[in-house]
């Protein structure tokens, strides 16, 4: 075998330390990927695979992607989940060749490692959507999460607890999960770091190098496992970007009771910020959405997937909510002022993490430019709720920065720095005089041009210009005689199939001055690019407290927006577990009723200290789910500091909520599907507390009848007497009514149909008490069942009800079922007996009879048990 090119040793070395992630390897305009690499790439690309030279006797798969449109491609893979190291030249051709001699290797090095949670691209992110990177630290059995966003800067560490982890992860729903690839959470991580990383120590003093503090008490107090979190997450971010470590703001030290706690199942089942299908249309997120900028919709998603559980913080949002509520005129000029704002927060990213254009920093003008004007007008407001006379200095801290950029930079800048053109007229007395000269060289060469076709009367003469020639003369094949004579002045360059080119020492001469003024115009923008982005990074972390200002205003006036269009209403909090809501809606289903011209049915859910759990039963189809939908997205509406979809709404904060559906409810989730129910439910039954609001919808339906009927009730007297949170319970088991009688608390409601002329006619009204019966045969009528078919199923019923009256039903015996403590304590009794009968033994003092005899008689006990 021979040995690998030079070429190949490189690209092994560095493919070596890319580890997991695919390698773009520079060569020319391209980046390209070799072996393994190049198929998945070519696959996941749908581009060509091809091959290049040999290595080990074998071909070496080969595809590539051009390097000027490497960011499309790039997100492609990105989203399909693959992570990317760049190989870049880290020297020119002439350094190789100056090192090496002229077949020397250029240098290359990984630049950068790519991957879901470290993107800062704009054509890479979605606008809307916040970008987490979470890493995941253990310490003594405490666990604790830190995610940053790098494309704002935003640092969270969150101190979680081993039973909430996922529902803290499924909360902030990160692009990336790193942990310790020894530790405990390393299932939930979708890729491991070596264990060094997540060192408390070490990350301690990682958080305090990158901040410049001496102590970390400032930012709060943070645990070990925060510590190890955060110090993962940042040995991880300068991983990828290879040492330049992107702009992370101080950390906001979170603890996970700050937010209500919502696992994951219950995200899913409510499409919180979105559906179960994975889209963002159809949300609950989707359908309060009227912000008007990138950065309000982020944190529109941010608050409705952590509701708060501090009523001081959601009545301040209210009350901010309520004054543009109130004031049409406000809430308008607002919207409008920040309609036409560029999104500082992720411009500001770009320029710290190196990847900043001058058009950046155009958008840092115009944004904070348009800030300040909002802050002007805020200003003026009187009285100003609290959390506005917070945000509104924020607003107004720039004048300076301001002023430099609108005296510095062009009114639009180009995204490329590299053909200058970006800095303003006036602002550099010398750049103005070296443009001059550019200017005055290009008109003498125009100049020239008619000069020269008066010289040799030839009209169709033109002066050109091209990379490899620079300014030239060119003129048609059949003129080219005159030009080639020795004494015609002009001196010849290349012949082309139709055309001849030359140069002149005028010519030459008025070039090399254009040539050397545009040098050193570039040359001085390029210095004053660094500046400008010098002052931004000096101003960066007020830059983004201004951008969250902003965030906050649009939030705030969109959710006011959204309340006078539906005609919500805004919650009261109080402090007692109550759950009153008169005239309830569901936003998303009265949306998509409305686009059909239906008509949505309010109700009402009024749940107090003597009806906390509600039993609605009715028919299939009735409006049982969506009530109990309704109720739940209300509660997170109130608590992330919306108004809400009813008349009115009063609320005791809800600490844990939960919602269940039944398996066969839920086949979109395609896992089998009862067991999961099971886990999910005995979930609720360990965690909801009195404070919690607990939605179940038709649970145990997922298998057979009695199995079915006997979980439902049972997990409805386990809520009633130990959970004790308010509940609704939907169910198609007419048979559960029967608890109304021993659970003091439970209260019976109904969803109203009538058959009218043979009809069934859901009328999607709750009502108190059960429903009379099930409906279902109408139903499948309803659907469409063949009128034949719908007779025998008459015929069929009628034969099973008369069944039923003799043998008492499905239920029968229910009745002599003891209570749930009850039954509970004498079970807990009974293997008592028998504990205490084993402890009472002398093992020793016991001859072979007597032991025989006292098996006897524990197993005659346990029976008994
Ligand atoms: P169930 O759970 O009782 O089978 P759903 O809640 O799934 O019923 O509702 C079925 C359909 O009825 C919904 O898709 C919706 O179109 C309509 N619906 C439900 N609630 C209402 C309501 N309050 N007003 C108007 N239509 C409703
Ligand atoms: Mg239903």
């Amino acid at each position: 075998m021979s040995a690998p090119t030079p070429m190949m040793a490189q690209y092994l070395a560095l493919k070596q330390e890319a580890g997991d992630c695919l390698l773009f390897y520079r060569m020319g305009d391209f980046f390209e990927l070799f072996f393994d690499d190049a198929k998945v790439a070519a696959a996941c690309l749908d581009i060509a695979l091809t091959a290049r030279g040999e290595h080990g006797g074998e071909k070496v798969p080969m595809c590539g992607v051009p390097a000027h449109s490497a960011e499309g491609y790039l997100a492609r893979l990105i989203k399909a989940g693959h992570r990317v190291a760049i190989a870049d030249q880290i020297e020119t051709p002439a350094e190789a060749r100056k090192r090496g001699g002229s077949k020397a290797l250029v240098e290359r090095g990984i630049i950068r490692v790519v991957t879901a949670g470290t993107l800062t691209e704009e054509a890479l992110l979605d606008s809307r959507a916040a970008n987490w990177c979470a890493a995941i630290g253990e310490a003594g059995g405490a666990v604790a999460i830190a995610a940053a966003d790098i494309s704002t800067g935003r640092f969270e560490v969150i101190e979680s607890a081993p039973a909430s982890l996922a529902a803290d992860l499924a909360r902030l729903a990160p692009a990336e999960t790193i942990a310790s690839e020894t530790g405990d959470a390393a299932a939930l991580a979708t890729s491991v770091r070596p264990k060094a990383d997540f060192d408390s120590a070490q990350g301690e003093a990682r958080l305090k190098a990158l901040f410049g503090v001496a102590t970390l008490d400032g930012y709060g107090r943070f645990s070990r496992a925060a510590l190890a979190a955060a110090g993962g997450l940042v040995a991880y971010l300068d991983h990828t970007a290879r040492g330049s470590l992107p702009f992370l703001r101080p950390p906001r030290l979170a603890e996970a009771r700050e937010a209500m706690a919502i696992d994951q199942a219950t995200r899913e089942s409510l499409e919180l910020t979105q559906t179960t299908a994975g889209a963002r249309k159809g949300s609950l997120l989707d359908a309060v959405d009227r912000t008007v900028t990138g950065a309000g919709a982020r944190l529109l998603a941010a608050d409705i997937s952590a509701p708060l559980m501090d009523r001081a913080l959601v009545e301040a949002r209210l009350d901010l909510v309520g004054l543009f509520h109130d004031e049409p005129g406000l809430r308008d000029s607002v919207r409008a002022a920040l309609r036409a704002l560029p999104d500082i927060g992720r411009a500001l990213g770009r320029i710290a993490a190196g990847r900043g254009s001058p058009r950046d920093l155009g958008q840092l003008r115009d944004g904070l430019d348009g800030a300040w004007r909002l802050g002007e007008r805020l200003d003026r407001v009187a009285p100003a709720p609290a959390l506005l006379a917070e945000l509104t200095p924020q607003l107004r801290g720039h004048g300076a920065l301001i002023d430099l950029y609108q005296r510095a930079l062009v009114p639009s800048p180009p995204i490329d720095a590299s053909d200058g053109g970006y800095i303003a007229e006036g602002y550099d007395a010398a750049l103005d005089d070296l443009r001059a000269t550019g200017a005055g060289g290009r008109r003498a060469i125009a100049a020239l041009e008619a000069d020269y076709r008066q010289r040799t009367g030839i009209n169709a003469l033109k002066v050109r210009h091209n990379n490899v020639l620079g300014f030239h003369i060119e003129v048609p094949a059949r003129h080219a005689d005159a030009l080639m004579k020795p004494d015609s002045g002009f001196t010849h360059r290349q012949t082309l199939a139709g055309v001849v080119r030359f140069n002149a020492p005028e010519l030459h001469e008025a070039a090399t001055k254009v040539a050397q003024a545009g040098a050193h115009a570039l040359a001085a923008e390029a210095a004053h690019l660094e500046d400008l982005t010098a002052a931004a990074l000096a101003a960066r972390e007020a830059i983004a407290a201004t951008a969250d200002a902003l965030a906050r205003l649009d939030v705030a006036s969109a959710l006011a927006e959204r309340a006078v269009e539906g005609g919500w209403t805004r919650p009261a909090l109080v402090d007692h577990a109550c759950f009153e809501v008169e005239g309830g809606r569901h936003p998303v289903v009265e949306a998509a009723l409305a686009k059909t011209g239906e008509r949505f049915v309010a109700n009402d859910c009024v749940l107090s200290e003597s009806s906390r759990l509600w039993l609605v039963t009715g028919p299939n189809m009735g409006g049982k789910s969506t009530f109990l939908r309704q109720n739940a997205l209300i509660a997170v509406l109130a608590q992330a500091g919306s108004f809400v979809p009813a008349a009115r709404a009063r609320l005791g904060l809800i600490d844990r909520l939960f919602s269940r559906v039944g398996a066969s409810d839920n086949l979109a989730r395609g896992r089998s599907t009862f067991m999961v129910e099971m886990v999910e439910t005995a979930a609720i039954l360990a965690q909801a507390t009195p404070q919690s609001f607990v939605i179940l919808d038709e649970v145990g339906r997922g298998t057979s009848t009695y199995d079915g009927l006997a979980i439902a009730w049972a997990v409805v007297e386990a809520i009633h007497e130990d959970n004790r949170c308010r509940c609704l319970f939907a169910t198609h088991y007419h048979e559960l009514t029967r608890l109304a009688e021993r659970c003091d608390a439970l209260t019976l409601h109904h969803v109203r149909a009538r058959e009218w002329k043979g009809d069934l006619v859901l009328l999607h009204e709750v009502a108190e008490g059960p429903a009379d019966r099930s409906y279902g045969i109408a139903v499948a009528r309803l659907a469409g069942l063949p009128p034949a078919t719908v007779a025998r199923a008459k015929a069929v019923l009628a034969k099973l009800e008369a069944g039923r009256e003799k043998t008492g039903g499905l239920a029968a015996g229910l009745d002599d079922l003891p209570l749930f403590a009850a039954a509970q304590e004498a079970e807990e009794e009974a293997r008592d007996a028998l504990r205490d009968e084993i402890e009472r033994l002398d093992v020793d003092a016991l001859s072979p009879r007597e032991a025989l005899d006292m098996l006897y008689r524990l197993k005659a006990l346990a029976r008994e048990g």
